[in-house]
């Protein structure tokens, strides 16, 4: 593998390795690009195969974190960590290290939860660096994202609306929402609780009773939630989802939720396009965890955080309205508005 050209190709800045034997920790840091602020961006646990897998997927979620911060109007940087292997048994040792390697970074990187990382990591990682979002209430953080997640795809939801139908409201349309984790169960809630009508499936079927039970939702077995007739596809599980097989399969105007990376390539945003669905870009209408943790940086307010979240909403409808004038996917017009907004800001400052 040329790290170079990976790096060249997406413009990445920085990709930093960490060896720590004694805690037993091989880390990752990839730093994508720094124009609008400080490079924030989760820390994950996953067991690669071999450290390229890992180069690969740091890389490619830092850069992510990029378009992110920057359609939202966020000024911050995008960046992303990853650890290699299974659970660590020693997570005291394994977060301090890491913590360590964070700070030699002196502020360029802020890190967070991610897939296999929790607020009490993050704990661990402060007691090493302030450079740490995502830590408990109690220890002044904004706790877990979920909620701030499926708020922002709820006011996602209602741009979509206002874009297909004019109105925004949800009440009394249908909505097939695909894994009731952390944000698909919030998010069903606050759906059943404005009148929407929810179809809910999940490889763990107990996950889906609850709701059913408190709002009289209707599970659907999962290789059927494509096909399931509804106003709202969201999907709120893998990334991945939308592809060759599932496209021609969806019986919905809007494709809306929380999963990152759900195109399996950018050529499905056009393949949705053309078939006239309304697909809202996934690392826009998943930014609320994102603006929440955000807000730490300068201390916490929580109403603040959420009315920055309702301005999901407004990005939306800005992207639709560029969709439409350039005739392009909306995924597309996403792109475009993240690299405009960092390119202005780097011709501002001469650097251009
Ligand atoms: P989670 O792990 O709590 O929930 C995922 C759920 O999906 C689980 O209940 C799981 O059983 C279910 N699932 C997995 N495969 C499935 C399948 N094939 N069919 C149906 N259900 C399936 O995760 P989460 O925190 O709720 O996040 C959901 C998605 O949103 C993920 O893609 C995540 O990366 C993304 N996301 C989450 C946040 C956040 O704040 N939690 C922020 C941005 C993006």
């Amino acid at each position: 593998m040329d790290i170079f050209r990976e790096m060249n190709t997406k413009g990445h800045e920085r990709l930093l390795f960490w060896n720590d034997p004694d805690a037993g920790l091989n880390a990752i840091i990839a730093i994508h690009n720094t124009t609008l602020g400080p490079a924030l961006g989760g820390c994950r646990i996953w067991p690669y195969n071999n450290t390229q897998e890992a180069i690969k997927d740091v890389l490619r979620l830092s850069r992510a974190m990029t378009y992110k911060a920057s359609v939202c109007g966020i000024n911050l940087g995008g960046g992303k960590s990853v650890i290699i292997g299974s659970q660590p048994k020693n997570r005291e040792a394994v977060f301090r290290s890491f913590g360590r390697f964070v700070e030699s970074l002196e502020g360029v990187y802020i890190t967070a939860e991610d897939v296999g990382t929790s607020v009490s990591d993050m704990e661990i990682v402060k007691l090493q660096t302030s450079h740490v979002a995502g830590v408990s209430k109690e220890k002044g953080g904004s706790g877990d994202p979920s909620i701030a997640t499926a708020i922002g795809v709820y006011w996602g939801i209602k741009a979509c609306l206002k874009k297909v139908s004019g109105g925004e409201s949800v009440a009394g349309k249908t909505v097939a929402i695909q894994g009731i984790g952390k944000v698909g169960f919030y998010l069903a809630e606050i759906l059943s609780k404005e009148g929407a009508r929810v179809f809910l499936t999940d490889i763990d079927r107990s996950r889906t009773e609850d709701i059913i039970k408190r709002f009289g939702g209707e599970y659907i077995p999962p290789k059927d939630i494509f096909s399931t007739a509804a106003d709202i596809f969201c999907p709120c599980a893998l990334g991945g989802i939308l592809n060759n097989e599932t496209i021609p399969l969806l019986k919905c105007r809007i494709v809306a939720g929380s999963a990152n990376n759900q195109l399996e390539d950018e050529r499905h945003g056009r393949l949705l396009y053309e078939r006239g669905i309304l697909y809202a870009p996934d690392y826009v209408i998943n930014a609320g965890g994102l603006i929440n943790v955000a807000n730490e940086i300068e201390g916490y307010d929580k109403d603040k955080a959420l009315s920055q979240v309702k301005s999901i909403y407004d990005t939306l409808l800005n992207i639709f309205r560029v969709s439409t004038v350039e005739s392009i996917p909306t995924n597309m017009a996403a792109d475009r508005m993240a690299e405009d907004r960092i390119r202005r800001k780097k011709a501002s400052t001469g650097g251009l």
